[in-house]
């Protein structure tokens, strides 16, 4: 047991993680807006013992009445479109939006069949934007800790 925490100890300061927040917190919607999974599996491991994104005050909400940032991944599809603008418009203020993963950001990763809506920031005001197919676990963690306290 001791073993098991000093390893995870030793993983978590090799990933360069600032401390856990003190006295903020964000609740994150995550709209899965037409994408391959890649993205949600990375957004997953950021609740991985490594990672642990809850400790830094960091936790997916269920509903975007509850949430300060609409985590948006995937091409945003035509069906989906509507989807999203109407949990945009439910969330309460301040509310800030990231664009996840270069199809979200509109890098046509998926290819621009007319069955896409476009980029995220085509529809939504963009706040943080985030790279990479997928990013990873590390990247989306840091991203999102810069959003705590904003
Ligand atoms: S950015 Fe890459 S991993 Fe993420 S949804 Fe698009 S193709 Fe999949």
């Amino acid at each position: 047991m001791f073993t098991l925490l000093r390893d995870l100890r030793r993983i978590r300061r090799g990933l360069d993680l600032p401390g856990p927040a003190r006295g903020g917190s964000l609740a994150v919607r995550h709209v899965d807006a037409g994408s391959c999974n890649g993205c949600e599996h990375e957004l997953t491991l950021t609740s991985a013992p490594a990672y642990d994104l809850q400790r830094f005050g960091i936790g997916v909400v269920a509903s975007p009445r509850h949430a300060d940032v609409l985590f948006v991944t995937g091409a945003v599809t035509n069906r989906m479109r509507e989807p999203l603008l109407t949990a945009y418009a439910a969330m309460p203020e301040p509310r800030r939006v990231a664009a996840v993963g270069d199809c979200a950001l509109g890098c046509g990763v998926l290819g621009s069949a007319s069955e896409l809506a476009g980029p995220v920031e085509d529809l939504l005001p963009v706040d943080l934007r985030l790279p990479g197919c997928p990013p990873d676990p590390a990247a989306i963690a840091a991203a999102l800790l810069t959003l705590i306290g904003q």
